[in-house]
């Protein structure tokens, strides 16, 4: 993953790869050739520490260029680095730290994180090196040079256990992957790529992936600017960005507040979303305000970073209804799959996407039987060994043979373009003392965004949360956009006529 990553260093060494907001705002510019020195710098204080390839680094920050280089230092090494966003709750960092055992937790030098388990290995890391505050405990160095299948990261995200669960990627799979998307030719040397998602979210290593392998340089916005429309617009205009990747929410504000001042972006020319569907009133307003720009739609999952980029028609037609999610990158396929297990070709019949690609995750940390779920036999040549990924995701054909995603098999949903387990949040909410039923519904209202509802029902003696009590009992453990926003105390629980939860009834209870 290094090499490919860094190898724009050999090729124009002084030109920018990450180019950050300095102190006044001014663009801060890190050239290849000394990303390429600050990965050496921390490789070498890493490689001191004596640390077994394969072991866990848990990396926690914002995306920034000293991220970049402290993860390719983790890939350098053979370490698998764990990427944790400074907004994860504590209890989940302690979960992860608990299932993933790490030889060192390195934080960026102004993070601010407090009441980590003492006796593990720790370091702060910056432009001005990386300085180990906790040596780990002494290990045995078993091998030195990585291979292709040798894990390079994990990704922990929501899981149906109530646990997060760590997908596990090798340096083969991340490597497969950004190639087979360069061959869109999505951006080129002299682009800037503006990144919006948190590190612990992969969307945020495929904006590095595209913009390092294609020559361009990373521009990092800064989780505060990304809140303000009117500073978010700003930002791009005075990084000269001219590409933005995100989930389909960051544009709504902007949209709605400052559409003059995004409609004067004159160098942005690709906008790149990904995780959901771009609601299509919201898109056709994006594309009246950037006419000339490419806007891709890539869709995928962290089980193979993702496999397609379908570009947005322009102009959208009128009478579209849906966004097609196309075909799998160059090198990867997607096929349609229905419940006897034959792959279907004709158009209009709807089934599960099934991906064969050499970029499938590895497995899921500790977890055989998710592993096996998720991995199964190619429809395609059953008896042959391979295994594809069944990704979980309903989608049928187009007369040309493109792809239109229609919903999951399961009760995965996307806020924001964050993956959650419904499963994962009602049992949150069943440890809420005196609740004894939830159920956890999406809130979609018209010309809003879509949030989680909970509706619980209560013990008959037992006090209801009040205001956003439940809210802020679920934070304890969850990332933010995995609480309810909203709660309904429910008299009568309404079930089906097979005695299930009835979520129809319920959504109707509060009127979706
Ligand atoms: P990603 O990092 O690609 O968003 P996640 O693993 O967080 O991946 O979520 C993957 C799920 O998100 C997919 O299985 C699918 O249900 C949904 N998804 C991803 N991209 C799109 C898209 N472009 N359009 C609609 N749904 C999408």
């Amino acid at each position: 993953m290094h090499d490919f990553m860094l190898a724009w260093a050999r090729v124009t060494p002084d030109e920018p790869a990450v180019i950050e907001a300095g102190p006044e705002g001014e663009p801060a510019v890190l050239s290849y050739r000394q990303l390429e020195q600050r990965v050496h710098e921390y490789a070498s204080v890493l490689d001191d520490l004596g640390l077994d390839m394969g072991e866990r680094v848990i990396l926690e920050s914002d995306t920034s260029a000293s991220a970049i280089a402290m993860f390719l230092a983790c890939s350098t090494l053979g370490l698998t680095f764990v990427p944790v966003s400074p907004e994860t709750p504590l209890k989940r960092l302690l979960t992860i730290m608990e299932t993933t055992d790490p030889g060192l937790y390195v934080q960026a030098v102004d993070g601010r994180r407090e009441g980590l388990p003492q006796g593990m290995g720790r370091g702060r890391f910056g432009p001005q090196g990386l300085l180990v505050e906790r040596r780990p405990g002494l290990r045995i160095r078993h091998r030195r040079e990585p291979v292709g299948t040798d894990t390079a990261y994990m990704i922990f995200t929501s899981g149906t256990t109530g646990r997060p669960k760590g997908v596990v990627m090798s340096h083969r799979g991340v490597v497969s992957f950004y190639r087979g998307m360069l061959q869109h030719a999505l951006v080129g040397s002299g682009d800037r790529v503006a990144t919006t998602s948190p590190l612990q979210f992969d969307f945020s290593l495929l904006d590095i992936g595209l913009a390092l392998g294609s020559g361009a340089a990373v521009v990092p916005v800064p989780r505060d600017t990304l809140r303000w429309p009117r500073r978010f617009v700003r930002f791009l205009g005075d990084m000269e960005v001219t590409q933005v990747n995100g989930v389909p929410s960051i544009w709504r504000s902007a949209l709605r507040h400052e559409s003059e001042q995004l409609a004067a972006l004159e160098k942005l020319r690709g906008v790149l979303f990904c995780g959901e569907d771009f609601p299509l009133p919201e898109l056709r307003l994006l594309q009246q305000q950037l006419p000339t720009a490419r806007l891709i739609n890539c869709y995928g999952a962290t089980e193979s970073m993702a496999c397609s980029f379908t570009d947005v028609p322009n102009p959208l037609p009128p009478d579209l209804e849906k966004l097609s999610i196309g075909f799998a990158h160059p090198g990867a396929e997607m096929m349609i799959v229905d419940e006897s297990g034959r792959v279907i070709e004709e158009a209009g019949m709807q089934g599960e996407i099934h991906l064969r690609t050499p970029a499938l995750f590895t497995g899921y940390w500790d977890d055989l039987e998710a592993t096996r779920r998720a991995q199964v036999p190619d429809p395609l040549d059953p008896r042959s060994g391979q295994l594809v990924l069944r990704t979980g995701d309903l989608a049928y054909r187009g007369r040309g043979g493109e792809m239109y995603f229609c919903g999951r098999v399961d009760s995965q949903v996307q806020i924001r373009g964050n993956r959650v387990e419904i499963g994962e949040v009602e049992r949150k909410i069943l440890e809420f003392p005196g609740i004894t039923a939830a159920a956890v519904l999406v809130m979609q209202r018209p010309d809003r965004e879509a949030v989680l509802g909970a509706f619980v029902s209560m013990a008959p003696d037992a006090q209801a949360p009040k205001g956003t009590e439940l809210s802020a009992f679920c934070t304890e453990t969850l990332p933010a956009y995995m609480a309810p926003k909203e709660l309904h105390v429910v008299a009568e629980w309404p079930v089906t006529a097979h005695g299930k939860t009835d979520r129809a009834a319920l959504a109707a209870v509060a009127g979706i």
